[in-house]
């Protein structure tokens, strides 16, 4: 709560929307995307536990916003947009407010193999299926937050990867994300 108080939302948004920046809601940001709402930005990060120093990679950079807020709890913050266009404009906001976080531009579905493994994975995009390759960039008791499901309903699932080929599952609320596109997306 702390950490989303000190981040101004308005940033991320465009200046039509700067009223409402404060509202618990999902607004356009451009190229089809969307910068999640609030409640879902927190509840994403609650289950993430990210503590300092915890390295996170998050698919879906979008507006920057969720990673603001990982980069505010001490996260060594690894993201990536599919969309060159968010990723430029999300890495100017991120540098204003002095968070140094890694910004790739990619198809986050195949993961960042070159900086794994990684203490978290957050996909903040509805998945048809878990991608592969994340499941083997985590970190042995490492966690995978991901929306799945179909393009009008997603769970949140969260992957624990117990052991070198043994991970269990947990299902938790109900969302609605825009599409991850990819090789394991849509
Ligand atoms: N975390 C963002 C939410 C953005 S919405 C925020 O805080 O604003 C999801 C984002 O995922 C979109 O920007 C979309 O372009 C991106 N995306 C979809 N598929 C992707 C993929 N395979 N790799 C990387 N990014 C992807």
């Amino acid at each position: 709560m702390e950490a989303m108080e000190s981040i101004p939302r308005h940033y991320f948004l465009d200046s039509a929307f700067a009223e409402q920046a404060y509202t618990d809601k999902a607004f356009s940001i451009g190229n089809g995307q969307t910068i999640s709402q609030p409640y879902t930005v927190a509840y994403q990060t609650e289950l993430l536990e990210v503590k300092r120093g915890t390295k996170v990679l998050e698919i879906g950079t979008g507006s920057g916003y969720q990673a603001s807020i990982l980069c505010q709890l001490g996260a060594e913050v690894y993201t990536i947009e599919r969309i060159a266009e968010l990723a430029d404009s999300a890495s100017h906001i991120l540098a204003h407010l002095n968070c140094h976080a890694n910004l790739f531009v990619g198809d986050g579905t195949l993961g960042l193999p070159n900086h794994a493994p990684y203490d978290r994975i957050l996909v903040t995009a509805a998945a048809p299926e878990i991608p592969f390759p994340l499941l083997y960039q985590l970190a042995v008791g490492g966690w995978l937050i991901i929306p799945l499901g179909n393009l009008d309903l997603q769970t949140m699932v969260k992957i624990t990867r117990l052991g070198e080929n043994d991970f269990t599952r947990e299902d938790f609320e109900e969302f609605r994300f825009v599409p991850l596109k990819g090789e394991a997306g849509w």
